[in-house]
């Protein structure tokens, strides 16, 4: 079984930084990001087949009808919520000749709440 998996950006190994060097002498190459699959942080994640953002990124760009297609949106999905206004107390400062002045006002605090349907 292998742990690792190479960068999945077709364009990973035109990337020139210093990560990517591999060879010796007048045979040198840059070369595709080695991924470590044994790493705890990326485990089930995308980041066990791209090695940064800009790689997963260029990815998405370059395929972006095919990662579409796998799973077409042609409709919006809804989720059921309740909107609950409340008041409370607040304040905020206003400035004055000799610094700060504590104002109160009511502030209205929005919260949004799932509805079980079940
Ligand atoms: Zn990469």
């Amino acid at each position: 079984m292998s742990n690792y998996n190479w960068c999945h950006n077709p364009d990973c190994h035109t990337i020139e930084t210093q990560s990517r060097v591999r060879g010796s002498g007048d045979n040198k190459v840059l070369r595709t990001i080695k991924i470590n699959t044994n790493r705890q942080w990326s485990k089930d994640t995308i980041w066990d087949y791209f090695c940064n953002n800009n790689c997963l990124f260029s990815f998405l760009n370059k395929f972006r009808q095919e990662v579409a297609n796998i799973r077409p949106v042609r409709e919006p999905s809804e989720t059921p919520i309740k909107v609950e206004k409340t008041k409370y107390e607040s304040h905020r400062y206003r400035w004055t000749d000799d610094g700060t002045e504590r104002v109160p006002y009511q502030a209205t605090r929005t919260t949004i709440s799932r509805v079980d349907n079940d």
